[in-house]
């Protein structure tokens, strides 16, 4: 790898055109700008078709989705996958990632043994 191509970690920040909270970062030498909203494969699909990139989300920066990566299995679990920011666009429910139930916290005064 290159000095070109490298990544640097993500930082929050607020589209200046439409006021969304996006993620910025350079990713393997390109500026990438993403929402907030993982998305399932079915969201990431809707939103190659529409002529926009996805990226992986890691604990080093964003990490470009290109047709070998989404194929294979490297970035399975590495964490969620975001897509470019587009201003005014709308995530629908069905395409967002589904986020595991918050932990069942014990509710009644009860010992439960
Ligand atoms: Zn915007």
């Amino acid at each position: 790898m290159t000095a070109h191509l490298i990544t640097t970690p993500v930082a929050a920040g607020i589209h200046l055109r439409c006021g969304t909270p996006v993620i910025v970062g350079v990713a393997e030498g390109l500026l990438a700008r993403v929402d907030l909203t993982p998305l399932n494969r079915a969201g990431e699909i809707h939103a190659l078709i529409a002529g926009l990139q996805t990226y992986t989300l890691t604990r080093h920066g964003l990490i470009h989705r290109d047709a070998g990566r989404i194929a294979g299995t490297s970035l399975a679990k590495a964490g969620p996958v975001l897509a470019q920011h587009t201003c005014r666009r709308q995530i629908p429910a069905e395409h967002r990632a589904n986020t595991p139930p918050p932990a069942r916290v014990a509710t009644t005064g009860n010992c439960p043994f």
